[in-house]
């Protein structure tokens, strides 16, 4: 593959980017090697600068799950653009947006749209802090919810891939109010609320943990977490920004039937444009500004060509079948996956939820952060590699789930196996 444009793009990037790029994760700095630039994208394929194709598992992070450029949503894009780009004021898909939320996401009886998922956990923490007039709160290891200060703290994705589980510049004051969890154990959670539990404002949980790979929960976690927020008056907060509309139509929280008290949605919520949101009880959300005193606020924030992508990428995932199909379809590409490696001789195990999936280079059912940061990341590199050069793109990180998309046909799937099937050979010999 011959990636010239790409590289002479990254030499100018890194001038005047910090690392060559606007995310870190984008680097390749985990993996090695240098990003490719990408074109365009279409379907279940990303096309890069020099011409060459990309099977994607990234899909953007997240929103792409009706595969990219979809024509559905491009239509509604350009539809929305021929009105104008940003008012100002209110405009009518904003209420048709919080409607379509609140039917799908029953626990969300009210929302407020921001730009991004950071900005939706942010706003809800500030709101759980001000509902409660407590100051702490709770995260787990190896979850992300941003690069907001309160959640640099232990996280996962990019923080954790570079090692810096504390960022320079969260002031120690601050993250002193933030408390880690180890995700799925039962009785660390239970010990830290009977100790700290009237001073905690709300839990922040990833309710399947998609930055540091992907973790579903142990059965009953969710539960569990939920009984000791209830008996302890903490908000229980679920960031389904990533989960959200992709584990099931109506999120983790669907799936595992737990009702938090308030969630957080970005990624799909936008259909590919910067969106997020944050949504609870009435009673809660009506303490957001101006109907309360918990200022939040934003100049794009429901803009009208984002809530129009939006609204497309959320018709779309209604169809019947829709988290079946993309379900089975995980299915058969995980099962796949561990049966090429096994016959390379590699030791994998896959986890999944929806079309949500994770690969680990271990023998090991992972359930913990633990085990998911034991796994061997030399391995995953070469893996990593092995499969771009053929064609297939993963995420550039071994800390990172993988996303699955409706465009990930049958066929799509084979030609990820047959290069898979080599690319564990490669994974073998390192
Ligand atoms: N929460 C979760 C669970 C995420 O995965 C992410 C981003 N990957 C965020 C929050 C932050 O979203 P954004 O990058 O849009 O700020």
């Amino acid at each position: 593959m011959n990636h010239d444009r790409s590289h002479a793009l990254f030499s100018r990037a890194r001038q005047l980017l910090p690392g060559g790029v606007n995310s870190p994760v984008r680097a390749f700095k985990s993996v090695g090697g240098e990003p490719f630039f990408v074109q365009r994208a279409d379907g279940a394929y990303l096309y890069d600068v020099d011409g060459n194709r990309y099977i994607d598992y990234v899909g953007s992070w997240g929103p792409m799950i009706v595969g990219h450029n979809h024509p559905a949503v491009r239509e509604a894009v350009q539809k929305a653009i021929a009105d104008g780009l940003s008012f100002g004021a209110p405009c009518p898909t904003e209420v048709t947006m919080a409607e379509t939320i609140t039917r799908l996401v029953p626990s969300c009886e009210m929302v407020r749209m921001v730009n991004s998922g950071t900005e939706a956990t942010l706003s809800a923490i500030r709101l759980a802090r001000g509902a409660t007039g407590r100051a702490k709160i709770v995260k787990f290891e190896g979850c992300y919810h941003g690069h907001g200060d309160s959640f640099l703290v232990k996280a996962g994705s990019g923080a954790l891939t570079f090692g810096v589980p504390t960022s320079p510049g969260v002031p120690k004051a601050l993250a002193d109010l933030t408390l880690t969890l180890p995700y799925n154990d039962f009785d660390a959670a239970t010990a830290l609320f009977e100790e700290s539990g009237a001073e905690i404002a709300g839990l922040i949980i990833e309710p399947v943990v998609g930055n540091a790979n992907c973790i579903p929960p142990r059965e009953g976690y969710l539960q569990h977490l939920r009984e000791l927020c209830t008996r302890h008056g903490a908000l229980l907060i679920f960031d389904e920004v990533m989960t959200g509309f992709r584990v099931a139509l109506g999120g983790a929280q669907a799936h595992y039937g737990v009702v938090p008290d308030l969630t957080t949605f970005g990624k799909i919520i936008g259909g590919g444009m910067p969106v997020g949101a944050y949504g609870g009880r009435r009673e809660l959300m009506s303490q957001v500004a101006p109907a309360g005193p918990v200022y939040q606020a934003g100049t794009l924030s429901g803009n009208p060509v984002a809530m129009a992508a939006g609204l497309a990428m959320l018709e779309l995932v209604q169809a019947p079948g829709f988290h079946a199909r993309l379900a089975a379809t995980t299915a058969r590409l995980c099962e796949g996956l561990e049966a090429a490696a096994h016959e390379a001789g590699v030791a994998v195990t896959t986890n999944r939820v929806g079309a949500m999936f994770g690969l680990f280079f271990t023998s090991e059912k992972v359930e913990t952060y633990a085990q998911a940061t034991a796994c061997d990341t030399a391995a995953f590199n070469r893996f990593f590699h092995a499969m771009l050069g053929r064609g297939v793109f993963l995420a550039p990180s071994a800390y990172e789930a993988g996303f699955v998309s409706s465009a990930h046909d049958d066929a799509v799937v084979d030609a990820t196996l047959e290069a898979a099937r080599e690319a564990f050979k490669v994974a073998a010999a390192g």
